[in-house]
C-alpha cells in the first residue's frame, strides 16, 4: 500500500541517488528535498472549464476472479504513439479540438539497476532519443541482458554510443523487464552514475488499469476500485504536471509513487500472476477521464491503506498538501486488520534507533520514560519527548517509523508503553494516514456510497472533472 513521497528530481544529469528520485536520508513520509526546493504551484495555468460529468456508478457484482495464472488480454495495435507526454489541456486547445489522452512515463526500476533483462514480442523499432536515429528495425527479443558502457547502452554483446533509448513494438503489450510485462514503449536510460533506468511509456488509463489491481484487492466493491481509479488518475497527471522539464519520468512504479506492476509479472515465489483484470480495466474504463478538483485546479490526491479512524490533516505530513486534504473522521475502515494494532521492541533496540540512528556516530541515549506531546485523534500527527535525563530530544512519529525496523510501526500514529526490558507501541492504520482511505472506501461502497460520494468524503470542496478525452 502507497507511501506516496513525492517524486524527486528526475534528471537524468543527476548525482546517482538524486536520478531516481532517491533521499535515503529523509523519513519516508517527508515531501522530498526537490519539493521543499520546488517553485509554487503556477496559478491559472490550467484552468478546467469543461462541464463536470456525473459518474456512472454501475450496479456490478463485486469482482472476485482471481489473479493467478490469467492470461493477458488479446494483443493490440499501439497506434501513434506519443514521444512525449502532453501537458494537460490547455483552454485553447480544447476549444479547436478534442483533448489528448495523456501519457504517463513510469520509472520501473527504483533506484536504478546494474543489468536488466529485456523481451520484446512481435517487431519492434529501437531508436536513440538523443539523435533519434534509428539503431534497429527487427523481430523480437528474447532473454538480452541490458548493461551500461562508458559511452552508452549494451544490449546483450551489441553496444551502442547513446545514453538514450527507446524501443517501439508494433504491438501492446510486447515488452517484458525482468518479471513483468507491460503496455506501451520503453526507454532505456545510462544514468551519470552507471546504472540503468528503465521507463515505461504509455497512455495513462492502460497505465490505470494496472494501477487499480496494484493497489486495491480485486474482491473490494466496485464503489470504491472506481473511486481508486479516480484517485490514482489524479494522483499521476499531478505527478506529469509538476515534473521537472528536464525529467525522464513522471512516477515510480513502487508503493513510492504508487504501485504499478504491469499486465503482468512473476512474484517472489515465482508464481505467475496478472497485474491487472477485466474488473480494472472496467472501472478504468467507466471512470475514463475523470480527475479530482479543487477550485479548478489539480491537487495531489494523497492517499493510504487505512487511516484508523481519522484522516490526518495533509499539511502534518506533505509540503505541497491543499485544503481538500483535511483531518476527517473515517469508521470504515474499521474491518482492516490495520485498523489497531500492537507491536513490541526491545528496550536497547528501541533506544538506539530511536536516538541514534538519524546522527551517525552519536550514541545511544538511555531512555527513562516517552512522553506524547500531541493530542491523539485530531489529525495530527503523533509528537514524543524522549525523556533521557540531561537530554530530552522530540520526536515524530514519522520519524520514530521510519527509524525502527522496517515494517514494525504500520503508521505513524501510536502510543509508546516503556516496560522493563521491552517497548510496546498500539497504533491504528496502515500507511500515513493523509486524504484517500482505501478500506474506508471498501467500507463505504458496502454502506451503499458511490464512488463520487466516497471521494467526496475524504477529499473536502472538490469537483469531478471529466477531461474528455
Ligand atoms: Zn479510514
Amino acid at each position: 500500500m502507497p507511501y506516496h513521497t513525492r517524486v524527486g528530481d528526475r534528471s537524468v544529469n543527476n548525482s546517482p541517488n538524486e536520478a531516481d528520485g532517491r533521499h535515503a536520508a529523509q523519513p519516508r513520509l517527508f515531501s522530498s528535498s526537490a519539493e521543499q526546493t520546488r517553485p509554487p504551484k503556477p496559478k491559472g495555468v490550467w484552468i478546467v472549464a469543461l462541464p463536470v460529468l456525473a459518474l456512472l456508478v454501475a450496479v456490478v457484482a463485486v469482482q472476485t476472479a482471481p489473479v493467478i495464472h490469467q492470461a493477458p488480454p488479446p494483443l493490440q495495435t499501439f497506434a501513434k504513439p506519443r514521444l512525449t507526454p502532453p501537458a494537460l489541456p490547455s483552454k485553447t486547445a480544447r476549444q479547436s479540438k478534442k483533448a489528448t489522452e495523456p501519457i504517463i512515463r513510469v520509472n520501473v526500476t527504483p533506484g536504478g539497476v546494474n543489468s536488466l533483462q529485456l523481451d520484446v514480442r512481435g517487431r519492434y523499432r529501437m531508436i536513440s532519443l538523443d539523435t533519434q536515429e534509428e539503431l534497429a528495425k527487427e523481430n523480437g527479443l528474447s532473454r538480452i541482458v541490458v548493461t551500461s558502457t562508458a559511452k552508452g547502452l549494451k544490449l546483450g554483446s551489441k553496444p551502442y554510443a547513446t545514453k538514450q533509448i527507446e524501443i517501439q513494438p508494433d504491438q501492446s503489450p510486447s515488452i517484458r523487464v525482468d518479471d513483468h510485462l507491460y503496455r506501451g514503449r520503453l526507454r532505456l536510460f545510462r544514468r551519470a552514475d552507471g546504472l540503468i533506468s528503465a521507463v515505461n511509456v504509455l497512455p495513462i488509463e492502460e497505465y490505470l488499469s494496472s494501477v487499480v489491481d496494484s493497489e486495491m484487492p480485486t474482491k473490494f466493491p466496485e464503489a470504491a476500485r472506481q473511486a481508486q481509479a479516480i484517485v490514482a488518475r489524479t494522483y499521476a497527471l499531478y505527478q506529469v504536471r509538476h515534473a521537472d522539464p528536464n525529467a525522464l519520468f513522471d512516477l515510480f512504479s513502487s508503493q513510492r509513487s504508487q504501485k504499478y506492476l504491469g499486465v503482468e509479472y512473476v512474484d517472489a515465489s515465482g508464481r505467475r500472476l496478472a497485474g491487472e483484470s477485466e474488473s480494472s480495466r472496467r472501472v478504468v474504463k467507466e471512470t475514463r477521464g475523470v480527475i479530482c478538483t479543487l477550485r479548478n485546479e489539480l491537487f495531489c490526491t494523497y492517499y493510504s491503506a487505512v487511516c484508523g479512524g481519522r484522516t490526518v490533516n495533509g499539511n502534518e505530513v506533505f509540503k505541497d498538501a491543499t485544503d481538500a486534504l483535511k483531518s476527517v473522521p473515517c469508521e470504515f475502515c474499521r474491518e482492516s486488520p490495520h485498523y489497531r494494532w500492537t507491536t513490541e521492541l526491545s528496550r536497547e533496540v528501541f533506544q538506539q534507533r530511536a536516538t541514534s540512528s538519524n546522527n551517525s556516530g552519536k550514541k545511544a541515549l538511555a531512555i527513562r520514560s516517552v512522553r506524547q506531546t500531541s493530542t491523539p485523534g485530531i489529525g495530527a500527527i503523533s509528537q514524543f519527548e524522549l525523556d533521557a535525563g540531561k537530554e530530552r530530544p522530540s520526536v515524530s512519529g514519522i520519524e520514530l517509523r521510519d527509524r525502527m525496523p522496517s515494517g514494525t510501526l504500520h503508521s505513524p500514529h501510536f502510543q509508546i508503553k516503556l516496560e522493563k526490558d521491552r517497548v510496546v507501541f498500539d497504533g491504528r492504520g496502515h500507511g500515513h494516514g493523509v486524504g484517500f482511505c482505501q478500506w474506508g472506501a471498501k467500507g463505504q461502497a458496502e454502506a451503499g456510497r458511490t464512488s463520487t460520494e466516497i471521494i467526496r468524503h475524504y477529499f473536502s470542496g472538490i469537483e469531478l472533472t471529466n477531461l474528455g478525452y
